[in-house]
């Protein structure tokens, strides 16, 4: 696996593409979710908030089939996915063991 992991531990700070430093998770704007053209997906523990097209096509299920299954460990699946230089920024929600993840690529 070919990732690299930044861990967030400030809940409230805005997510920013390590690439193009756009802020794709911006508490500021009431849509939140801004993703750039190096976004992969942004995700909780529990679901996918966002996918690219690029990213899903590698995933192993169809985002639909994983949002059923809720015993699946997003990031066990998110980390195995097989995608150069991917950077996944994990911060945590500071609630119990909820973590959100945003993963980029070139
Ligand atoms: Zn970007």
């Amino acid at each position: 696996m070919s990732y690299h992991l930044i861990e967030v531990t400030d809940a409230s700070a805005n997510i920013h593409c390590p690439h193009c430093q756009q802020a794709v998770v911006n508490f500021a704007n009431e849509e939140y979710i801004q993703p750039c053209k190096h976004t992969l997906f942004i995700a909780l523990n529990i679901g996918f908030e966002y996918v690219a097209d690029r990213f899903e096509k590698l995933l192993p299920k169809s985002v639909d089939e994983l949002h059923e299954d809720l015993e699946q460990d997003i990031f066990k699946i998110v980390s195995a996915v097989n995608i150069n230089d991917m950077t996944i920024v994990k911060s945590d929600l500071g609630v119990m063991d909820m973590f959100r993840y945003t993963g980029f690529s070139k």
